[in-house]
């Protein structure tokens, strides 16, 4: 029996602002921080974000803005804040790599990479000479085969010839004990065809060993490689190790209550890197793999692929502003399954919109609270108590629950919309307008009080999707006297 759920996001590069991609991530995270809250307790869960703010790029950003780079990462690491904040997203932690306390342990664990050997008995670091093309878009080497018309595909520019010193990580020689780990699913990596892919991956035989440091002068913002002065910490030890210093590794309290995490979502674009690398240096470090990676693809805006290129490229901001947080998430994860082709039909919001809020859930609010209020003076004849007892009315919520540690939140959603319409079908069919007109108060007070229990149970389930839309619900049925709000819920757009 689990009995507590640690999540992270990726800590997302400062290189760029707040999109739609993280924004998804962030919220999944938060709706399932929210659904183990309820069922473990405030205490047992935590829920890591953050953002990732060294490397060339950003460097180079701050240089085109006449800032420093630590000025330049305090504003766009602020950025993503105030995103989350919007979106109203409870997370209980926000590291930046950019922090003494990350810093700090980083340097631990690189002295802990350097006197470690690999299980065949050999340095798990060594130097080396790294030649190859590296494009500065992506701020990595790239192969020829990856190369089209001899330019980088994603940004269009030519690679450049690259000799210099650096660091390696001799990954070849875990690869054997992190096959065997996925295999057996101790690692989960989901959905399944990502499993496939990264086993793919291994089976092939030729994953190079990966680079922890280059030269002081190709990467100017990082952290000091500890013995070696000349050279600085690249990308994977500093950025892939913040699940563990903002748990205060090795030694503090939070660290022994949450590692290993539960689940560690990311997109595909950094698939490699968590299911390779980071199993290895934890391997090396001698501490448990995380359960699973969960991985979800590539963003979709109205079918197009988004590019800052295209101009499509959605700001979460721009959506809370027309919609609010809580409408935002429900329009975005009613639209796909996690995992799957992940297509953001904005032009289809407003119509999603009022068909499931204000024709759905947003009507039968009203409605219910307008009868209670006019047949029935208010009191509905239910305590708190009743209205507790009736939870999982006809398994409904476990329905739900199931489908939320599953992570189908679509299906989820789907299951509690179908009781709406039910509902709101129910309420048609019985005519209790009529029942009032023929004083059969008795069945007309059964009615009210059977729905009054199932939107109860609805509001309930809405709790990690639509937190204060639920508890706006749940407000108005327990209060004494039950009124219809005063303003809709949810306004007609047109
Ligand atoms: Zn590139």
């Amino acid at each position: 029996m689990k009995n507590k759920f640690y999540i992270t996001t990726p800590i997302y590069y400062v290189n760029d602002q707040p999109h739609i991609g993280h924004a998804y991530t962030t919220v999944i995270a938060d709706v399932l921080a929210r659904y183990y809250r309820q069922k473990l307790g405030d205490d047992n869960v935590y829920f890591l974000t953050g953002t990732d703010e060294h490397g060339v790029k950003v460097a180079e950003s701050a240089a085109k803005q006449k800032i420093t780079p630590q000025k330049f990462t305090d504003n766009i690491s602020q950025q993503f804040k105030d995103a989350w904040q919007k979106l109203d997203i409870k997370y209980n932690d926000f590291i930046r790599t950019t922090e003494d306390r990350h810093q700090k342990i980083v340097v631990n664990i690189l002295n802990q990479l350097k006197q470690t050997k690999t299980p065949q008995g050999n340095d798990v670091l060594y130097e080396a000479d790294y030649q190859g093309l590296y494009c500065v878009g992506c701020e990595k080497f790239i192969t020829e085969a990856e190369l089209v018309d001899g330019q980088c595909p994603d940004h269009k520019r030519k690679p450049e010839k690259l000799v210099e010193k650096n660091w390696f990580f001799r990954l070849g020689d875990f690869l054997p004990a992190i096959k065997k780990a996925i295999e057996a699913d101790q690692l989960i990596i989901y959905p399944p065809g990502r499993k496939k892919e990264v086993l793919g991956l291994i089976n092939k035989q030729n994953m190079p060993d990966f680079s922890i440091s280059r030269p002081v002068k190709s990467v100017a913002w990082g952290i000091d490689l500890p013995w070696d002065k000349e050279q600085k910490v690249y990308v994977w030890v500093d950025a892939l190790s913040n699940y563990i210093t903002a748990l205060g590794y090795p030694d503090k309290e939070l660290y022994q209550k949450f590692w290993p995490a539960d689940i560690q979502l990311l997109a595909l674009d950094i698939l490699k890197f968590h299911a390779l690398y980071w199993p290895a240096i934890l391997m090396v470090l001698d501490i448990p793999l995380p359960k699973g990676l969960y991985i979800h693809g590539f963003f979709k805006i109205n079918g197009q692929k988004m590019s800052k290129s295209l101009g499509n490229v959605v700001s979460p901001n721009d959506l809370v502003k027309q919609y609010g947080s809580e409408v935002t998430k429900y329009l975005i994860l009613s639209q796909f399954s996690f995992g799957s082709e992940s297509d953001i039909k904005i032009n289809d919001f407003p119509a999603k919109y009022n068909a499931d809020l204000v024709n759905g859930l947003g009507n039968l609010i009203n409605r219910l609270t307008n009868m209670i209020e006019q047949y029935l003076d208010g009191d509905i004849g239910l305590t708190k108590k009743d209205l507790e007892k009736s939870l999982n009315i006809s398994k409904f919520l476990s329905n739900i629950n199931q489908e939320i540690e599953e992570l189908n939140f679509k299906l989820a959603l789907l299951k509690i919309w179908n009781i709406i319409s039910t509902v709101n079908e129910e309420i048609d069919k019985n005519k209790p307008w009529e029942l009032a007109k023929n004083n059969d108060q008795q069945k007309l007070k059964k009615l009210l009080q059977d729905w009054t229990k199932y939107l109860y149970n609805i509001a309930v389930s809405l709790q990690p999707f639509m937190p204060q839309t639920a508890e706006h619900i749940l407000k108005i049925l327990t209060a004494k006297q039950i009124k219809k709000p005063v303003k809709p819920l949810f306004p007609r757009i047109n």
